[in-house]
């Protein structure tokens, strides 16, 4: 509940234009790209600087007023729902690229920058910023940092958390402090950096970042390889990697997700295959041409039926945008779509994959799995429609299973999307009583009064997934 007097103080900060909290206004912050979930935040602010940040938050601190930081919302575990209202705080004011230093190989930017416009910013000077998330047209840096994003890059140069070299943060007491910088080496202290990646807006507000860049790849190749075999599909990825080969990209889609995506793309993908590779390589050419020989070898031994390598620039791009377009390309399908990213060490891939198919049979449900195979993190996708009660509950229970054969398998039950609320019941699977307990120690002292994005990453009880209205 904010009162006409914090209201004063906030616009006095930011400005009428910067803080609105009509119905119509507060609607649009009310969900963010996970299904079912839907809470009216009290007022939406956008501040324009870290000054403005910090004052705001001192207010909410008083006041006791939620603060659900906001990116783009494309997150998939309602980690940007106002469940608990308050305020939800845009950064589309605080979206510059400050600088991109050449010699340091470093770029610093607010975080409300779109990732795409800083990877074409940072090519632009033959530098290179490798994670790569499908949503990466319209996701934040905050974001990305916030859920530790990763992307079809990921397999070679990593996820978010290996670029993040320095944060300015501002504390939930509104302090502004400074963690890192564009230091090779830092041990000064404990690693704070990287207690607020994947911190999903709980612990601080990010409100400046420093990130590692590395030169651009000479060269790079793209291939498909086709299998009549999911299972083959799946074992190629380990074998891959058993061979001491560590492609840029090793995604997998299967035949119901490749026939959708081709609907959707029409670049003549192959729908009549059970299952998809979408290998590629980068590097010195030398090197790329050995490794993508041995790769078309192994595929072949592990019984792919066709090996084609993309002849055209054009050709390649058309390949990893149809793999990007994956996610919107199902939710064409039904009203609703629920994906995760249930993730198993890369040697289980093939376990899991026949899991998934399993435990699809088993609900009676449609599941349709793409994913980042060669990270071991598979997106299972259920094309559904929430007012079909019956559906709805045997695709809990379907998800549920996913994410018990992944902990199974040594797993987790999410490799890149975060927990938010979606997945906070499941937490405990992964990290025991006392995981969770060191978890909680952490936000008290860094929150105390859970101002920050209250109600995320911690489950109030084990209940499932639910619509949320408020
Ligand atoms: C079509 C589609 C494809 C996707 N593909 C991928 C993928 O390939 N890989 C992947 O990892 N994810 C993917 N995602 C999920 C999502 O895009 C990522 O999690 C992304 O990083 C979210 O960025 P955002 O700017 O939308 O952040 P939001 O969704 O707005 O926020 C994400 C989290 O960050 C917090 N936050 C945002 N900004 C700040 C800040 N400045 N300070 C503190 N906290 C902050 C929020 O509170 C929230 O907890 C996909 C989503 C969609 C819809």
């Amino acid at each position: 509940m904010i009162t006409e007097q914090v209201k004063r103080q906030f616009i006095d900060i930011v400005g009428a234009e910067n803080y609105d909290d009509s119905k119509a206004g507060r609607l649009v912050y009310s969900y963010d790209a996970t299904p079912n979930f839907q809470s009216l935040p009290d007022a939406v602010i956008a501040p324009r600087n870290t000054k403005e940040v910090s004052e705001i938050v001192k207010i909410c601190n008083n006041e006791r007023i939620p603060i659900v930081p906001r990116g783009s919302g494309t997150n998939l575990c309602a980690g940007t729902c106002p469940t608990e209202g308050g305020i939800v705080m845009l950064f589309k004011h605080m979206n510059r690229i400050l600088e991109i230093d050449e010699e340091n190989l470093t770029v610093t930017v607010q975080p409300g920058v779109i990732t795409l416009d800083l990877i074409h910013a940072v090519e632009a000077k033959g530098l290179f910023y490798p994670p790569d998330p499908s949503s990466m047209k319209i996701s934040t840096i905050g974001g990305n940092i916030n859920e530790n994003s990763g992307g079809l890059r990921g397999l070679k140069y990593g996820v978010t958390r290996d670029y993040v070299m320095g944060l300015e943060v501002v504390l939930a007491n509104g302090d502004i402090i400074r963690t890192g910088g564009k230091l090779a080496k830092d041990v000064a202290g404990y690693d704070l950096t990287r207690l607020f990646v994947g911190s999903e807006g709980t612990l601080g507000i990010i409100t400046e970042a420093t990130l590692k860049l590395i030169p651009m790849p000479e060269t790079k190749q793209t291939m498909l390889a086709l299998y009549e075999d999911l299972e083959a599909a799946a074992r190629s990825v380990s074998a891959i990697i058993a061979n001491k080969i560590i492609p840029t990209t090793l995604e997998f889609l299967d035949q119901p997700t490749l026939q959708v995506v081709e609907s959707f793309v029409n670049i003549g993908l192959p729908t009549d295959v059970k299952a998809v590779l979408l290998i590629e390589q980068d590097g010195p050419k030398e090197v790329v041409e050995r490794d993508m020989k041995a790769m078309a070898r192994i595929c072949r031994e592990q019984h792919a039926i066709s090996v084609q390598v993309a002849k055209t620039e054009e050709e390649a791009n058309n390949l990893r945008t149809a793999r990007r377009s994956a996610l919107s390309a199902l939710a064409r399908l039904k009203p609703t779509t629920i994906l995760e990213d249930a993730t198993v060490p890369r040697s289980q891939i093939a376990n899991m994959v026949k899991a998934i198919n399993d435990i699809a049979k088993k609900y009676n449900v449609t599941i349709c799995t793409f994913g980042h195979a060669g990270d071991g993190n598979l997106h299972p996708t259920c094309p559904t429609d929430v007012r079909d009660k019956d559906e709805l509950h045997r695709v809990e229970q379907a998800f549920e299973d996913i994410f018990a054969k992944a902990i199974e398998l040594g797993g987790t039950i999410t490799g890149e999307h975060g927990v938010g609320i979606m997945k906070a019941p499941y937490v405990e699977w992964k990290l025991g009583k006392e995981g969770i307990a060191a978890m909680k120690a952490i936000k008290q002292a860094l929150d105390p009064n859970n101002i920050m994005n209250p109600g995320k990453v911690f489950a109030k009880s084990t209940r499932k997934r639910v619509v949320v209205t408020r």
